[in-house]
């Protein structure tokens, strides 16, 4: 039995169109949001809130208060998810 022809043009797009779709191109930051990180902070924990919104974002850990400025295509790569939206 001959193997059913696949276009390439299919099975790559299997792969990667998934990936594309996963992934956020734009995202809306609001201050008081608390946002998930894909990485943990060295006190622990996963979980920032956000406190500056604009060229770059300025974020502060739940957990130990530290702040950090992440640019926004930074910031957009590492969140995880949200937890909770600020007001806007
Ligand atoms: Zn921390």
């Amino acid at each position: 039995m001959a193997i059913p022809y696949i276009p390439l043009k299919l099975i790559l797009s299997y792969f990667i169109i998934p990936r594309h779709k996963g992934k956020i191109h734009y995202m809306e930051i609001k201050p008081g949001d608390i946002v998930r990180l894909k990485k943990k902070h060295p006190c622990g924990s996963y979980e920032w809130e956000v406190v500056r919104v604009g060229a770059d974002i300025g974020i502060k850990c739940l957990k130990c208060r530290h702040r950090v400025l992440l640019e926004r295509s930074v910031f957009t790569r590492r969140v995880k998810e949200f937890i909770s939206r600020g007001q806007p």
